[in-house]
C-alpha cells in the first residue's frame, strides 16, 4: 500500500503516524498519509515563506512551470483517474471529467499568469493634476493557504494552487482526510514541471487540528476555503483582517417553464442531480417546474432516472457510485424517509447498500423538511410545481445560499427577468445550476460566501492592488502631452 507524506518542499517526509485513506467503494484502505503534528505545520509554512521571500518567478517563468504541469497532468491521466476513483468513489466518468478540467484550470492559469495587469488612472481628470501620471499594479500577497473539500480532490486544488501561484505567491495546502492522494499527486506534477523548492506545501490531517493551525498562523497572508458554509464561518472568524475567497455550501434551484425544451431539460436536470453522487455545490437540489408541464417532466425525469446504473464506480457503465461515506449516506436516507413519513412522494425508490444510495425523485416536499431547507449533498432532487415566473423566482430566492441557479426556457424576456432577480453568483440560461467552464468568474453570495473563482479572477483576488503616482515637472506640459 503506498504512503504519502507531506510536502514541505520538493521531497515527501515519509515519517510519523499515518491514517489509511480508503477506497470509498469496497471500504478498504488503498493508501495511507503520514499526518502533520504542530511542528511540521509549522516547518510547511516556514518553508511557504521563505520560498516566498527568496525565489520570485517572472511570468514567463509561471507560464512555463504552469503549462508543463498542464502537460503532465494529461501525460499521467490514467493514473489520476485511477486514484480518485479509490479516494472518492465517483465514477469512472466523473473523474476523467475533473482530470481533464484539471488541465484547463492548470493551462488557463498559465496564460493568465502573462497578463496579471492593472489599470491606467486618469489623474488629470483632476484640476491642475495633469503633471500626476497614476497606475496600479497587481502585488502577490504572500503566503496562500488552500483548504480544500473532498469532492473536487484535483480540480479544486488546482483552483486554488495555479492561481496562487500565476499571481506569484507560494502556497501551502490542506486537502480533505477523505481524499488527500490526488493533492499529494498534484503537488509531485507541479515540482516535476519545475515548481521551485518550497513554492508548495501539502499537509495532511484533520481539520480541526491541522485545518485550524494553519488558520492561526499569521503568516499566511490568503485563505483560499472551500467548504461548508459553517466552517467557511470558522476560518473567516480566524482570518480576521486578512483577505478570503469562501466557496462555501448551497442549495441549489433550477427552473423549467412550459415553453422550455423538456427533453432537453430532462436530460440535463438528471445528469446535474446524480453525477458525483449529488456531491456537487451546485447539484440541483430544488427543481421547479410550471404548472402546465409537471407531470410531463416528471415522467421523463423518472424514466431517465430508472435507467442511471448505480453501484461500483470502476465499471465503465456506472452514473452513480457511492457517496463519500456510510455514514453520509446514512444521513441522506434518513432525510428522505423522514420526509416521506412528513407526506413527500417517492417517484423512483429509495435504496441504500453501505454507501450507496440509489438516486431519489421526490415531490410534494414541504420547507420545513431536511430535504428541503438543509444542503442534501447527496442523490436526492425534489420536484415544485409552480404557476407564474414569479413563485418560481421567489421559491429559488427562498434560501439561505446564493451559489448558482438555471432556467430553462424558450422566451428570451423570461431569461432575463430571471438574471436580473435570481439572486446567486451565477444564472445559467438553458443549463442547470452545475454548469462550469473552468475559466468563467465562479462564486456565490449570500451563505454560500464571497469572492470568485476562475484563475482571472482568483489572481486578482490572491493578489494587491498598488497605485503608483509619479509626479512629472508640470512644465513639461503641452500640446501632445
Ligand atoms: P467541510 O467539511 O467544510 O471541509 C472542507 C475542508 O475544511 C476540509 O479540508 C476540512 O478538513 C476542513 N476543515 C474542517 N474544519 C476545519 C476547521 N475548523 N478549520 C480549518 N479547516 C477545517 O466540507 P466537505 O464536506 O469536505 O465538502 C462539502 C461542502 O463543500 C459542501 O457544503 C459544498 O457545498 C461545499 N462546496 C462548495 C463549493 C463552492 O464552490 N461553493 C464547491 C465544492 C464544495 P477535514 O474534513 O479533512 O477534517
Amino acid at each position: 500500500m503506498n504512503a504519502f507524506g507531506p510536502y514541505l518542499g520538493r521531497q515527501q517526509r515519509l515519517s510519523g503516524p499515518t491514517a489509511p485513506v480508503l477506497d470509498k467503494y469496497r471500504l478498504e484502505p488503498f493508501a495511507a498519509v503520514h499526518l502533520a503534528d504542530d511542528a511540521t505545520v509549522d516547518e510547511a509554512v516556514g518553508r511557504a515563506a521563505a520560498s516566498f521571500a527568496a525565489v520570485s518567478l517572472t511570468p514567463p517563468e509561471r507560464y512555463e512551470v504552469l503549462s508543463r504541469a498542464a502537460r503532465l497532468v494529461r501525460e499521467r491521466h490514467d493514473d489520476l483517474v485511477d486514484t480518485m476513483v479509490a479516494e472518492t468513489g465517483f465514477t469512472l466518468k466523473d473523474c476523467a471529467s475533473d482530470v481533464s478540467r484539471c488541465v484547463q484550470t492548470l493551462v488557463t492559469s498559465a496564460e493568465e499568469a502573462k497578463r496579471l495587469e492593472g489599470e491606467m488612472v486618469p489623474l488629470a481628470g483632476a484640476p491642475g493634476q495633469s503633471h500626476r501620471l497614476g497606475f496600479t499594479l497587481r502585488v502577490p500577497l504572500g503566503v496562500v493557504c488552500a483548504i480544500t473539500p473532498f469532492n473536487s480532490p484535483l480540480n479544486t486544488v488546482a483552483h486554488k494552487v495555479a492561481p496562487a501561484i500565476a499571481a506569484g505567491n507560494t502556497v501551502v495546502v490542506k486537502p480533505s482526510q477523505y481524499t488527500p492522494v490526488s493533492a499529494a499527486k498534484l503537488a509531485e506534477v507541479l515540482y516535476d514541471a519545475g515548481l521551485p523548492d518550497g513554492h508548495l506545501c501539502v499537509v495532511f490531517g484533520s481539520g480541526e487540528d491541522v485545518g485550524s493551525r494553519l488558520v492561526a498562523d499569521e503568516r499566511i497572508a490568503f485563505y483560499a476555503f472551500t467548504g461548508s458554509t459553517q466552517v467557511g464561518e470558522s476560518i473567516q472568524r480566524g482570518a480576521g483582517l486578512r483577505r478570503t475567497q469562501m466557496e462555501l455550501g448551497s442549495i441549489a434551484s433550477t427552473i423549467v417553464m412550459a415553453d422550455a425544451d423538456l427533453e432537453l431539460a430532462a436530460t440535463k436536470v438528471t445528469a446535474a442531480a446524480f453525477r458525483k453522487a449529488g456531491q456537487v455545490c451546485t447539484s440541483v437540489q430544488r427543481l421547479f417546474v410550471q404548472d402546465a408541464v409537471f407531470d410531463e417532466v416528471a415522467g421523463l425525469l423518472t424514466a431517465r432516472v430508472r435507467d442511471l446504473r448505480v453501484g461500483d464506480p470502476r465499471s465503465p457503465d456506472t452514473d452513480v457510485g457511492p457517496m463519500i461515506s456510510v455514514r453520509e449516506a446514512e444521513r441522506v436516507e434518513a432525510w428522505v424517509r423522514r420526509a416521506v413519513d412528513g407526506g413527500a412522494r417517492l417517484l423512483t425508490p429509495l435504496e441504500r447498500r453501505d454507501a450507496v444510495v440509489s438516486p431519489v425523485v421526490l415531490s410534494d416536499v414541504r420547507p420545513d423538511m431536511e430535504i428541503h431547507c438543509r444542503e442534501v449533498f447527496g442523490p436526492v432532487l425534489a420536484l415544485y410545481p409552480f404557476g407564474t415566473l414569479d413563485e418560481a423566482l421567489a421559491g429559488v430566492n427562498d434560501s439561505p445560499y446564493g451559489l448558482s441557479a438555471g432556467i430553462f426556457t424558450s422566451d428570451i424576456e423570461t431569461a432575463f427577468r430571471a438574471a436580473r432577480r435570481i439572486r446567486t453568483g451565477v444564472v445559467q440560461v438553458n443549463e442547470t445550476s452545475s454548469s462550469r467552464v473552468d475559466l468563467m468568474p465562479f462564486g456565490g453570495t449570500k451563505a454560500s460566501g464571497h469572492g470568485k473563482e476562475g484563475p482571472r479572477y482568483a489572481m486578482r483576488e490572491m493578489s494587491e492592488e498598488r497605485l503608483v503616482v509619479l509626479n512629472l515637472r508640470a512644465d513639461e506640459e503641452g500640446p501632445g502631452s
